[in-house]
Parts: structure tokens; sequence; C-alpha cells
């Protein structure tokens, strides 16, 4: 039994289920130990994820791996917490898991002013340090016996000196203040409940790293790998995030496909979503309510460019000229709720599937924000 459940999608957070079960084993029936269940992003805080996990019939402690596609606060969301309560592996490209240290890394960047009074204080050590050294240089009393070229090095006159002046960002022990993704075309900004998961967890363990995980593994796109049965393959999207990806997943001859968060549909994309059965597939913006939306400008010309998010009509486009029609089910993914209506997806994707009859495939699911889609079964 091959089953992908989407436990959310769209710019406030993502995330998806891969869980194959062997012998057609029903892991809500027990003997699920043969079972391998993969977390495609963690893009809720850890307590959401897992309350849609039960909805769904999933138990969470029976997670075997995290599988991160990009670094965008709505794919990471819960990461953190998520991976250390379970005590798996998280797999990411090496691009992406530095890309998410460094953005887990809090910052703060301090003043002028404090670094001038930083430098004045260390200047002043300087100065009190040399006036020592030429004292003792000067009365051979103090010096001690003739010091030959090994001897022992002068006593410090300062055990504890202040720390180099360094006007470039010190950490910050406040965990709240973890910086989000400089990204705009997904959500920039952290879910306020996994930003207080983090914040609890710090208090009760203050000497933890945030980007501290218990176990990460590295993949390469176009380098296909497994997770107990399951066969993943990672491949390239054009995106803007340090390296990001898109996944087929084989299990028992059924390929899955999740390809959100892509500006354009490139030829090794293209050529991953052959012969699939089912792919989960961006349809982001409506051109015409993104172009008299709210968002800015500058945001609206990121997510237009060919590092951005997939439209409705780029969707169908791909729908009607380059896909295969091999699919028994299609997800409409990653809608965004300011400049997209699920019936204007919806309507754009059928449209586009007139040209490819079939009784049986092309089924059409839009995955939602704020509840789980039905689980698909093969
Ligand atoms: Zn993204
Ligand atoms: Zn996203």
């Amino acid at each position: 039994m091959v089953r992908f459940t989407v436990l959310a999608s769209g710019s406030k957070g993502n995330s998806s289920i891969v869980t194959h079960c062997p012998d057609s084993t029903d892991p809500r029936e027990g003997n699920a130990d043969n079972c391998t269940r993969i977390l495609v992003d963690a893009g809720l805080s850890c307590r959401e994820l897992f309350r849609r996990m039960r909805l769904v019939g999933e138990d969470p402690a029976t997670l075997d791996a995290i599988l991160i596609t990009h670094e965008h606060q709505d794919h990471i969301n819960g990461l953190a917490v998520t991976a250390r309560k379970l005590g798996i592996p998280v797999y990411f490209t090496e691009a992406t898991h530095r890309a998410w240290v460094r953005q887990m890394t809090p910052q703060r960047r301090i003043t002028y002013a404090e670094w001038a009074a930083q430098y004045r204080k260390q200047r002043e050590k300087d100065d009190a340090r040399a006036q020592f050294e030429s004292r003792i240089a000067v009365s051979p009393d103090l010096s001690g016996p003739h010091p030959g070229p090994d001897h022992a090095p002068l006593p410090d006159p300062d055990p504890d000196p202040a720390p180099e002046p360094d006007p470039v960002p010190v950490p910050d022990p406040n965990p709240v203040g973890i910086h989000a993704s400089s990204s705009v075309s997904c959500s920039p900004d952290i879910d306020p409940e996994a930003k207080a998961e983090l914040a609890a967890e710090t208090r009760a363990n203050p000497a933890r790293l945030p980007a501290d995980l218990p176990y990460v593994q590295y993949f390469r796109p176009g380098e296909p790998f497994h997770i107990g049965d399951i066969s993943v393959s990672p491949f390239t999207i054009p995106h803007d995030a340090a390296d990001p990806v898109g996944f087929v997943f084989t299990a028992e001859g059924v390929r899955l496909a999740v390809a959100t968060d892509l500006g354009y549909m490139p030829p090794n994309v293209q050529a991953q979503l052959r012969r699939c059965d089912l792919i989960m597939l961006e349809s982001n913006h409506d051109l015409e309510m993104l172009r008299d939306g709210p968002y800015p400008w500058s945001v609206k010309q990121r997510v237009l460019s060919r590092v951005g998010h997939l439209s409705n009509a780029a969707t169908a486009h791909f729908l009607e000229d380059t896909y295969d029609g091999a699919a028994t089910y299609l997800i409409l993914a990653h809608l965004s709720e300011s400049n997209n209506h699920p019936e204007l997806a919806r309507i754009a994707a059928e449209h586009a599937l007139v040209s490819k009859p079939s009784l049986l495939a092309n089924r059409l699911y839009l995955a939602a924000q704020h509840e789980p889609l039905a689980p698909v079964h093969f």
C-alpha cells in the first residue's frame, strides 16, 4: 500500500506524508512496523503537524524521516522541534542545510555607539598591558630570572580581557529573535505557534543550539536514494532558495511527484513528471489577482520571475501541452490565499485537461492551507 497525504499546502505552511506499507498492511490496524513514513517538509508547528497527522490516521511517533525541499519558512516552521521531539533524521541538500542553519542562528547587529564603547574599553586594556610590560622590561627585580629564548610567557595583567571589538553580528541568546528567510515569494514570517514552541524548548534547554538536529543526512539533486523501502529521486527546481528541489517517490512501482515552488517548468522537471501516478503540482496565483492584489510591486515581480511560483496559467499550459496524462491523481498545491481562488485554479486545470480524456486518470484535487487533504491510496 502506498499512501500520499497532504497535511497543509500554501504560503503559511507546507507538509505532506508519503507512506509505504508492504503486503497491503493497513497502518491503522497495527502491524505497522514494516511501514516507511516520510514527512516531506515541516512547514507547520510541531503541535499542528501532530494534530493533523492524527486527523488523517498517521501516528507521528512512527515517522521515519523528514525530507526538506528548501529552507523557506513555510517549509521549515516546525522542523527543529519536530525532528528533536521524534529523534529522526532530516534529509537536506548540503546548501539547504547551511542556509537553514544560518536562518536559525539568532543574530543582532550592534550599533556604532556600542562598537565604539567596546573599542574604547579594549584600547584602555591594551594601553594598561603595554605600560605593565614596559615596567617589567626596565626593572630587573620584576623580570625574575634571566629570560632565555624558552622562558615562560609574562604573566597576563588581565586574565579576562574584554572581547575584541567586533562590528559583525553577535549571537543573541533569545531564540525569539531568530530571523526569517529573506525570501518574499514564500512566506517570510515565522509561524507564531512554531516560534513559541522554539522559545519554550530553549527555556527548557538553554544550552542547545537552535539548529541542533538529532541526525542530518545530505542528498544531491539527480542522485536517487532510499529511505526504508521508498526510493527518493530529488530534482532541481527553479526557485529563489539556496538549492531547492522537488521529489519523485517510488514504491511498489507507484510513482508520486512533488513539484511546488518553481518559477517555471524547465525540461528536467517536465521529464521527472512523466509516467507518474500522482503529481502534486503548484498552481500558486491567478495572474490578474496578483497584478491587482495587495503585494508591493517588487514582491509581485519576484513571484512572477523564473525563480518565483507557477501561476494557474503556467500550470494549465504544462497540463495541456507537455503533461503525458498518465497520473491517476493531480493535486493542485501551494495556492496563494491573497492572489488566487481555488475555483480559478480548478477551472484552469480542468480546462487544460479536456485534451487528456481518460476515465481512470487525472482526478483533480486541491490541497488546502488550513486542513489536510483526504489521503490518496494506491
Ligand atoms: Zn519557497
Ligand atoms: Zn513555499
